[in-house]
């Protein structure tokens, strides 16, 4: 929940106060008539998220009132959408359909009230009668009929003894109401249609402003949520629930935003045409804004929850930029998810001086990377490379490989290309060039000098996979339709190459394609002989530099959602291609030295093939620029950074002690290496030293251990915290965890 909270939940707050409800019971009731949309994800976040909140719970509710469009997979497909977001309805599935014997008697009841009556104008005559906002309407003759009458003949209707638009039931108000919906609502239709779950029990349908109420009502709802579209409706909800003279507690309605995103349509008869028309490969295509095409494209639930977690829940209807949704999406998968070589276009590179076949052992993450398990990559004489990646004629700033320009391959070797093979025609079809046996990562003694580290497999081991990828479905803000479609929206890319151990995992897996993207394998057409991997988002938002949009978005919650800001100069967005794309470096990180001529030449001339290009980066980003604007003359310069940054990267310091040191850096200009010596402030790993420390922490707070094994685990914290201090922050405080975790136990 956000921290402060919401207008809902303050009405929730009162409304318990007050003694009104015990107990809060809301619902999420959609019509089975379509696939639903992150519109409904928002919908489920708000009832089943206050439900949650109060401990009450929240019903699913069909709200299948109209036979001729509904449908069980609609049904199916609602529910599974909300198990998918994480929420549980229990036993609590309804059908407003279980309650048409109550909700016709109810309206037997308001007829004997004199509260409704048979009307037979025609649908015509009725929009007529009904006035205009400036303009009383005027009530039909029929509404003179006497209770019997109207009794009789609403039986004949459901008996089936007329035909469709013959007669409707009419709520008697006021035909000359301000709120035109108050002008003798209808409340019942005849439709001789067969419904998917009463079949021909039923030839009358109640309208949703009858219907809707008395089935919260049914079940006890006490807070009923809906889109400010039903406003107006509100008097009708309360005008039959009061007019019944029900027994309370009764259900209240209270509105909310619509959500609207950009660059996609939401409704659910837009979406209909779309998948009818063949426009797309069904309601779970992934590039649909539906929850079965996110599933399906590998979106997780935890980002679009975190998505309406941001948007909020607010009174104004307003239009939320997709590249938010984007952003959580990245978010989300950005630490949890590991990352492969794959190569989309390959281009074959022959190293001649290699022969031999080694397997390289590669991290699968770049953060605890060790912890977090790693793979065997294959290396060999032949590898495919990005086609991209080589250019002959590159124009200045481009960091890859070239005729002159070495490059890293991920995780292995330091290239150059000694000769550029071609067809007749001038094509490049292959590269030959040579390696550096010193210079393996990790153990690089080569002192060579590199820009960029990029992608490869090994042509024998790969294999063949289908790539496709996706692009907003339409090309502009705020589509129409059809008419709107990207026609780029779908690329497949039918032989790219993949490592050899990205195929061996399951499927329902997700992966970092390096310097690509996220990808997920595709959950229907995935095979082993056939590959197949959706990609989720792309590692940047590319259309914000595209497009210059301005929209009204809530700018409060989505100020760090990238693109708001000035746009780059045309050199900033080549460093910053370059820093997220070729060094890994995340987006703010990358945004901040980008757009900083003074910051980024610092960079540049820190970079060091021995050291993390991100662990140099962040300190940049914070301390070095911090220091830059309060002074503009350093004492330290960028070779002392990447060394700092070295210190840290291979565990001789740890990340506090490295403030310390750079404090020291700021004021005296001394080597972090020597600073780190005279001052004797190399982290301490030794488990031994450090168990001889936590025993006498423990020894000196017995208290505090028995009120830890009484299952306080919280003091856990408590002594971990003791030892970091004993050690002035020396101690490795990985070990530190671990070893009081196990000497506590
Ligand atoms: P559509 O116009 O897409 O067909 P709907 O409102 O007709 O949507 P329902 O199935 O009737 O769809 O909606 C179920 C619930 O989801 C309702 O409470 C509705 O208010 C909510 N809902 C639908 N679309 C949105 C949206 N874009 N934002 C927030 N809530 C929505
Ligand atoms: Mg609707």
């Amino acid at each position: 929940m956000n921290e402060s909270k919401d207008f809902l939940h303050n009405i929730v707050d009162e409304d318990l106060k007050s003694g009104k409800y015990k107990k809060i019971i809301t619902r999420f009731p959609p019509e089975p008539n379509g696939f639903p949309h992150i519109g409904h994800a928002k919908s489920i976040c708000i009832n089943f998220g206050i439900a949650r909140d109060y401990n009450g719970h929240c019903n699913l509710r069909m709200d299948d009132t109209n036979p001729t469009k509904e449908d069980t997979s609609y049904v199916e497909a609602l529910k599974d959408a909300v198990h998918w977001l994480g929420f549980d309805f229990g036993d609590n599935l309804y059908f407003t359909s279980n309650y048409f014997p109550k909700i016709y008697d109810y309206a037997v009841a308001l007829i004997k009230m004199g509260k409704a009556y048979v009307d037979s104008l025609s649908e015509d005559e009725i929009r007529e009668y009904r006035g205009s906002v400036t303009q009383p309407g005027k009530r039909s003759k029929y509404a003179n009929r006497t209770i019997l009458e109207n009794l009789e003949l609403f039986e004949k209707m459901k008996n089936g003894e007329f035909k469709d638009g013959v007669h409707v039931l009419r709520a008697k108000i006021d035909m000359s109401a301000a709120n035109m919906k108050m002008r003798d609502p209808l409340l019942y239709r005849i439709r001789h249609a067969n419904h998917f779950r009463t079949g021909d029990d039923w030839c009358i349908y109640p309208m949703y402003d009858f219907a809707h109420c008395l089935s919260d009502y049914v079940e006890g709802v006490s807070h009923s949520i809906c889109t400010l579209e039903f406003e107006n409706n509100r008097a009708i909800y309360d005008w039959v629930l009061d007019s019944l003279e029900l027994e309370p507690p009764r259900p209240y309605q209270h509105e909310f935003a619509r959500l609207n995103i950009d660059y996609t349509v939401m409704s659910k008869r837009k979406l209909l045409e779309l998948v009818k028309g063949g426009i797309v490969s069904g309601w779970d295509d992934p590039r649909l804004p539906t929850i079965a095409g996110y599933k399906r494209r590998g979106y997780t639930p935890q980002s679009v929850l975190n998505f309406c977690d941001q948007i909020g829940v607010a009174k104004a209807n307003s239009m939320v930029n997709v590249s938010q949704l984007e952003f959580c999406i990245r978010d989300d998968l950005n630490k949890k998810v590991p990352r492969a070589l794959c190569v989309l276009e390959p281009l074959k590179v022959v190293i001649e001086n290699y022969d031999g076949y080694e397997e390289i052992d590669a991290p699968y993450y770049q953060e605890d990377a060790p912890k977090r398990g790693s793979r065997k990559l294959p290396f060999s004489r032949e590898i495919y490379i990005e086609r991209s990646d080589f250019m002959e004629n590159p124009p200045k700033n481009y960091f890859r490989l070239t005729p002159k320009q070495s490059v890293r391959l991920k995780h292995a070797y330091i290239i150059s290309c000694k000769e550029v093979v071609k067809d007749s025609s001038g094509n490049i079809l292959e590269l030959k060039a040579n390696y550096y046996p010193e210079s393996k990562s990790g153990q690089d003694t080569s002192g060579i000098k590199v820009k960029s580290a990029i992608q490869w497999v090994s042509a024998k081991e790969a294999k063949k996979v289908e790539i496709r990828l996706y692009d907003r479905l339409f090309s502009c803000e705020i589509p129409e339709g059809i008419e709107d479609i990207n026609p780029n929206s779908l690329k497949v890319i039918k032989d790219a190459f993949i490592e050899p151990a990205v195929i061996a995992q399951k499927p329902d897996e997700r992966f970092q394609f390096e310097r690509q993207g996220y990808f997920y394998a595709d959950p229907i057409d995935y095979s082993d002989e056939k590959p197949v991997f959706n990609k989720i988002v792309g590692l940047k938002d590319s259309w914000n530099k595209k497009t210059k949009t301005t929209k009204h978005i809530q700018k409060d919650k989505a100020l760090h959602v990238e693109g708001t800001v000035a746009p780059m100069s045309e050199e900033e967005k080549i460093l910053f291609d370059r820093y997220t794309k070729e060094l890994d470096l995340n987006d703010e990180i990358s945004n901040t030295i980008a757009r900083d001529k003074q910051l980024s030449d610092f960079y540049e001339e820190a970079l060091s093939p021995d050291c993390n290009p991100a662990s140099i980066a962040n300190i940049i980003a914070n301390e070095v620029a911090r220091e830059l604007k309060q002074t503009n003359k350093l004492k330290f310069n960028a070779k002392q950074i990447s060394q700092l940054a070295k210190l840290v990267d291979d565990g001789t310091i740890s990340n506090k002690i490295s403030k310390q040191v750079f404090e020291e850096m700021v004021k005296t200009g001394e080597n972090p290496v020597k600073i780190v010596q005279d001052k004797e402030l190399t982290q301490i790993n030794d488990p031994a030293k450090i168990s001889a420390i936590i025993d006498e922490i423990i020894a000196k707070n017995p208290d505090n251990v028995s009120k830890f094994k009484a299952g306080n685990a919280k003091l856990l914290g408590f002594f971990v915290g003791q030892v970091l201090k004993a050690t002035g922050g020396k101690a490795n405080p990985k070990v530190v965890n671990n070893l009081v975790a196990k000497s506590l136990k």
